[in-house]
């Protein structure tokens, strides 16, 4: 696997050698290193996205057709697809996933792709009315140069959605993976270089958030950012955007609320349910990570649920487990403690799942644990846990469901089971997140559906056309040509 930065179609090295162990969160041994990026390494790769660019939208990148965009990023694409086992298997190992969800996340990179190769040649801007003697219209132009900061939960599937778009609207990229899992990123940037993207137009500078991530949200060359990490890291990278005037997208995480009512089909909801928690470890933005259930069937599925929690297994990929290990150790303990102040809080446990006796014993294994009756100002439902921890709650009325979702700091996605039409829509409308599913939960990944967040889930929107649009800036150009007289 390469070790360097990936600058200019080139590996480079870092200045001064430095690297970070890579640990496998299966068994916490060391098995690879990765270059530790320092501010001189942002900055060589901002120079080479800059040269993609030219000062005057003149470089080779900048003067690359949207039709010839569209071909590398669909070439890109069919590449990941050959290499979606080995990909897989790469994500796999640096990250903890089970390799079914690594595979996943691959096929869901390479349909990003597909998708922003096709939607390159759609993206236009528009003529509008004005005065008589004028035409006027706008132009939609990329930024120039974007920086992304990409975190450890998900690396391929969110490189995919940031950089495929931004790349389909002609940015030239400067990528910092997270320090826990940056292999995959620099394979695909290999990838990209064979597929025939020009020199600069995609580049990856690996290393430490505090490091490499805050030189490139501080870099006066980077005219717009893309983050996806926690709350505090996301307000730290948009001031520092903000100092030389740089916009951003933040897409935060969340405390998501799956709402049951007396009337769900509840044979389709539980297992959706579940697998909303357990996805990734728990390790997912939008987590269905609280549960409200109104009170008619709040035994009844607290019953059924504990039942499917105790038979989950977490484990080593090997094993084929429900969950693999966190990312990291960090995260471990942090679970951990969080699970020990609930115990201390006496808030109940309604079921706990297993460990595999197979599971090494240095590796970073939680078990999946469902809580119950647990009241609306405790941490657990107020804060992200990024764990396998569901917590349940009942509800009386329509009213109270709403005001118990809208009442923690975030406002990601929400998820409604109930057959009434008119509260589906009532619900719709009311909750404050970005993405409501009505009898369904994150509707299969959705590359097409914008996505993303209110309150301290973050603002702007990735995914779909509208992340496209987010990466352009909009031109308005006036002609005066008077009238015939
Ligand atoms: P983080 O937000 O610190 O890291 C995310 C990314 O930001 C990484 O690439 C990291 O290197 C980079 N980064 C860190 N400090 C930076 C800085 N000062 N300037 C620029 N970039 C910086 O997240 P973490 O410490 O890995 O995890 C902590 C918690 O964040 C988790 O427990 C979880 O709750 C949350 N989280 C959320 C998501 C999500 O998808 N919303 C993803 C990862 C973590």
């Amino acid at each position: 696997m390469p070790t360097h930065h990936f600058i200019a179609n080139r590996r480079q090295p870092t200045r001064d050698d430095q690297t970070i162990p890579v640990i496998d969160p299966s068994d916490g041994q060391v098995f690879d290193h990765i270059a530790r990026g320092t501010a001189a390494d942002i900055d060589r790769a901002v120079q080479a996205a800059c040269a993609a660019m030219g000062d005057s939208l003149d470089g080779p990148w900048a003067r690359t057709c949207a039709r010839d965009r569209g071909r590398l990023l669909a070439d890109w694409g069919r590449a990941v697809l050959e290499h979606a086992d080995e990909l897989a298997r790469v994500e796999a190992r640096d990250t903890g996933k089970t390799l079914h969800t690594a595979r996943n996340d691959v096929l869901a990179l390479a349909r990003y792709l597909e998708f922003y190769a096709g939607a390159c040649d759609k993206l236009h801007g528009d003529t509008l009315p004005y005065e008589t003697g004028y035409t006027v219209m706008t132009v939609r132009e990329p930024h120039g140069v974007t920086g992304h900061i990409i975190p450890w939960n998900y690396p391929v599937q969110i490189f995919g959605r940031s950089v495929g778009a931004s790349l389909a609207a002609g940015n030239a990229c400067v990528v910092k993976p997270a320090e826990d899992a940056s292999l995959s990123t620099l394979y695909l940037a290999d990838l990209a270089a064979q597929a025939g993207f020009p020199a600069g137009a995609l580049n990856v500078v690996t290393g430490y958030g505090h490091e490499a991530g805050a030189a490139l949200a501080a870099h006066p060359g980077i005219h717009h950012i893309s983050f996806t990490g926690s709350t505090v890291t996301g307000q730290r990278v948009a001031e520092a955007a903000a100092r030389h005037h740089c916009p951003a997208v933040l897409e935060l995480g969340g405390k998501s609320p799956q709402i049951v009512f007396d009337d769900a089909d509840l044979d389709a909801a539980l297992p959706v349910i579940v697998n909303a928690i357990i996805q990734n470890s728990g390790q997912t933005c939008s987590a269905g990570s609280r549960l409200l259930v109104q009170e008619g069937r709040y035994e009844a599925v607290v019953a059924q649920l504990a039942e499917r929690f105790r038979a989950l297994r977490a484990g080593p990929a090997a094993s084929d487990p429900d969950l693999g290990p966190l990312v990291n150790q960090k995260q471990h303990e942090r679970v951990r403690q969080i699970l020990a102040s609930a115990r201390a809080e006496g808030l109940t446990e309604a079921a706990r799942g297993q460990v595999l006796a197979d599971a090494p014993a240095a590796g970073y294994y939680q078990e999946a644990v469902l809580f119950r009756d647990v009241p609306q100002d405790s941490v657990l439902v107020q804060e992200e846990i990024f764990g396998p921890i569901l917590v349940a709650q009942p509800f009386r009325t329509e009213a109270e469901a709403l005001a118990m979702a809208n009442t923690t700091p975030y406002g990601l996605v929400a998820g409604v089971w109930t057959r009434d039409g008119g509260r589906q829509l009532r619900l719709a409308r009311q909750l404050r997140c970005g993405q409501v599913f009505i009898n369904n939960y994150g509707a299969g990944g959705g590359v097409e559906l914008p996505f993303g967040g209110v309150k301290s889930s973050g603002y702007g929107r990735e995914k779909g056309f509208e992340a496209l649009l987010g990466f352009t800036t909009l031109k308005t150009v006036a002609i005066r040509h008077g009238t015939i007289d």
